[in-house]
């Protein structure tokens, strides 16, 4: 039998809870339930589908201090930003339950009349969509109400079901999920937790899913495209990033500041589009990082559930060797520690906010993934070499532009390979637009339309009277 799974507080060390794992039998019968389940799912009205995904928004607000204080509880996500990520799900329910009736009509694209020829009544070319099957849907820890309910609603709502497997690291909040749905009315065999770490990922893969919709690190991307390329099913990866940010000279030097700092350590740094990399104009180097530091400083930092904090732990531990390593690595090669720097001498996982200049791209804290509290900025003395250093990572997922002048940040943000741009922003998704990745970033996209079509397969009808 498999270890258990420990999950621990990052606020404190503490051992909350073991859950057994399931494995690959476990996996299986799980797939099998939902497999038989899936025909009658599919087969009902979508109003049917949609009544208990409204049931579930409801709840979301009804529980929203309990699932957050859980959240908080296996994660270290201060307790107001968890509070903030399960009450924007509440938007996302609304655009999919809104636009599912759209996707799932079968729309006419063309007609022709009857010729007089036997045999040639009226030609109609229709275009319906149905449902993927049954899906697996791998999810990181970092937004769990986010990136699952990016995949699990709009998969239930257009009929599918879902074999989900929440991060080890969320395991908790992926139950609170499951019970949630259960209570709306979700059937308990068509929305399905699988418990474990990447070696019950990986079990899942073996089994004879329909589509696999993952969020995650790079690495895992690669291995799960892999499994599925034999499959030949629908993939679909969120991945991470590196993703830049450019302060022009025409900027207002308080609003880049602010939002660049939000955007660089809100959730710790640890979103896949956390500001990773700035570069910032000479003309406004020294104003910008003066009013960036003040802000840095500004962010409260500590106990998780205190509504008031900022930054809490890290939620991985190894991550503290990353953050660490990065820092040594920069300042080895001449970067200048401007705060931060260290772990804290206090219980539980908690990095200083870290702030380092005078980077370049040899250090890897300009290069890889930090995914943590700890931020380089570089001096740029043009348009050109800011969008030279940007274009330069594997990654694709975001950049921003701060500027007073549209043309000149769309202009920039044009020549990147991003699935996002933002002007004047960072660190925002919306429900209305697709997110996806280029590159190391990902394949396909969720939300917005295409975030609905992602869970439909199409299919051309030639309907000629005879
Ligand atoms: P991870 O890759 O370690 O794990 C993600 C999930 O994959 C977990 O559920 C894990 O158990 C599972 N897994 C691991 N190995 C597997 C295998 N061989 N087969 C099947 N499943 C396996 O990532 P993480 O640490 O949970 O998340 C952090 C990463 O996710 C960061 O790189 C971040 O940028 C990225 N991310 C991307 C987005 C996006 O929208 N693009 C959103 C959130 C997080």
């Amino acid at each position: 039998m498999a270890d258990p799974l420990s999950i621990i507080n990052p606020a404190n060390e503490a051992l909350i809870k073991e859950l057994l794992v399931d494995d690959r039998a476990a996996v299986a019968e799980k797939y099998a339930r939902a497999r038989a389940a899936l025909p009658g799912w599919a087969a009902l009205p979508l109003a049917d589908r949609i009544s208990p995904i409204l049931r579930f928004r409801d709840l979301l607000i009804e529980r929203v201090d309990a699932l957050a204080a859980l959240l908080t509880s296996e994660t270290g996500k201060p307790i107001t930003q968890a509070r903030n990520e399960i009450l924007a799900v509440l938007g996302r329910i609304d655009f999919f339950v809104q636009n599912a009736a759209q996707v799932l009509t079968p729309e006419r694209v063309y007609s022709e009349p009857a010729h007089a020829l036997p045999g040639s009544g009226t030609l109609e070319e229709v275009i319906s969509h149905d449902p993927l099957g049954v899906i697996a849907n791998i999810s990181a820890w970092n937004y769990p109400y986010f990136v699952g309910g990016n995949v699990f609603i709009p998969a239930l709502l257009l009929g599918n079901a879902v074999l989900y497997k929440p991060s080890e690291l969320a395991t908790l909040t992926g139950g609170a999920i499951a019970s949630l749905l259960y209570e709306s009315g979700i059937p308990e065999d068509i929305f399905i937790p699988i418990i474990g770490s990447g070696l019950t990922g990986a079990a899942l893969l073996e089994q004879p899913i329909d589509g696999v919709f993952f969020t995650g690190s790079y690495a895992t991307g690669q291995k799960i495209a892999v499994a599925a390329a034999s499959k030949l099913i629908r993939t679909q990866l969120e991945l991470g990033g590196k993703d830049p940010a450019y302060v022009c000279p025409d900027v207002n030097v308080a609003i880049a500041a602010a939002g660049l700092a939000d955007g660089a350590f809100y959730n710790n740094g640890q979103s896949c589009c956390a500001v990773e990399r700035i570069y910032v104009h000479a003309d406004v180097y020294d104003e910008f990082l003066e009013a960036f530091l003040a802000a840095v400083e500004g962010f409260k930092l500590g106990d998780p559930t205190d509504p008031a904090t900022y930054l809490g732990p890290v939620s991985r531990k190894p991550q503290l060797s990353v953050l660490a390593d990065q820092v040594a690595d920069a300042l080895a090669k001449g970067a200048t520690l401007r705060c931060g720097g260290a772990t804290l001498d206090r219980p539980g996982w908690y990095f200083a906010p870290t702030v380092l200049t005078e980077v370049n791209h040899t250090m890897t804290v300009m290069q890889e993934e930090t995914f943590g509290p700890v931020i380089g900025i570089q001096r740029v003395t043009s348009d050109e070499s800011a969008v030279a250093l940007m274009q330069n990572t594997p990654y694709g997922l975001t950049a921003a532009v701060y500027s007073t002048d549209r043309d000149r940040a769309v202009g920039i943000l044009r020549q990147l390979k991003t699935g996002s741009a933002y002007w004047n922003c960072c660190d925002r998704v919306s429900p209305r637009l697709p997110w996806s990745g280029r590159g190391h970033s990902g394949l396909g996209a969720t939300l917005s339309l295409a975030g609905l079509y992602a869970f439909l397969q199409p299919r051309a009808w030639h309907l000629r009277a005879g």
